[in-house]
């Protein structure tokens, strides 16, 4: 089978219970996520910004990959060459078979937790004494610790920009699956037109309509559990 570019965004984890930012079902004690996950709301109130984010790495660790999580591991065992570039911060696709190699997490991972100023990351293991504790501090510098994720208005980690940029210059991608993203962000269509400029299948899997949708070559109306099975199934018979 071709090379293969997956891209992921929440409505993927909304079927496995982790509730979008969008909507009413994002809200938090009334608060809006949207507001919660910015670096004014971290440096307003850090105990309330960290409350949010102990439950939802909860919710996570109680969730399960579901079909669509699975199919995606099973595309990329077939695929001459894989990426997956996901908007989702939780561990559902790893937890599901695909190796950390095989995919980018474009706006971080809620599981890591890293200091506010340098660039102190700790380990997992340190993980849960922290969360006991509230908010902790940088044992190197002495600012606050924070969730090791990408917060609206912050730039997209670099090093991350880079592994899907060696990716889509190595060689184009003969499919493209975008799947369960309202494609708001500009470099997700970007990237999605980049990996299929040499006539690459652009398929986008979305209930709704969205900014890509005028580009893609084929539209699966259905959610992403529904839909991808038999879409992996396809590609790979
Ligand atoms: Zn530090």
């Amino acid at each position: 089978m071709v090379r293969v570019l997956v891209i992921t965004g929440a409505g993927v984890s909304a079927e496995s219970g982790i509730p979008t930012f969008r909507g009413k079902d994002g809200y938090w004690r009334n608060l809006d996520p949207i507001k919660l996950a910015t670096p004014e709301a971290f440096a307003r109130d850090p105990e309330l910004v960290w409350q949010w984010y102990r439950e939802r790495r909860h919710r996570i660790r109680d969730a399960q990959p579901n079909a669509a999580h699975e199919a995606i591991a099973n595309l990329a065992q077939c695929a001459d060459e894989f990426l997956l570039v996901t908007q989702n911060v939780d561990d559902l696709h790893e937890r599901a078979g695909l190796a950390k190699a095989e995919m980018v997490q474009i706006h971080g991972d809620i599981f890591a937790t890293k200091c506010s100023r340098c660039d102190f990351e700790q380990e997992q293991e340190q993980e849960h004494e922290q969360e006991r504790n509230g908010v902790t501090r940088c044992t190197r510098c002495g600012a606050l610790m924070r969730p090791g994720v990408i917060w609206f208005g912050e730039p997209l980690p670099s090093r991350e920009i880079e592994r899907v940029e060696n990716y889509l210059q190595r060689d184009p991608c003969g499919v493209v699956i975008v799947v369960g993203t309202t494609a708001t962000f500009g470099y997700i269509i970007d990237w999605a037109l980049r990996a299929s400029r040499r006539g690459g299948e652009l398929i986008e899997v979305n209930p709704e309509e969205t900014p890509l949708t005028r580009f893609a070559t084929r539209l699966v109306r259905e959610p992403a559990a529904l839909a991808l099975p038999s879409l992996v199934n396809e590609l790979t018979s």
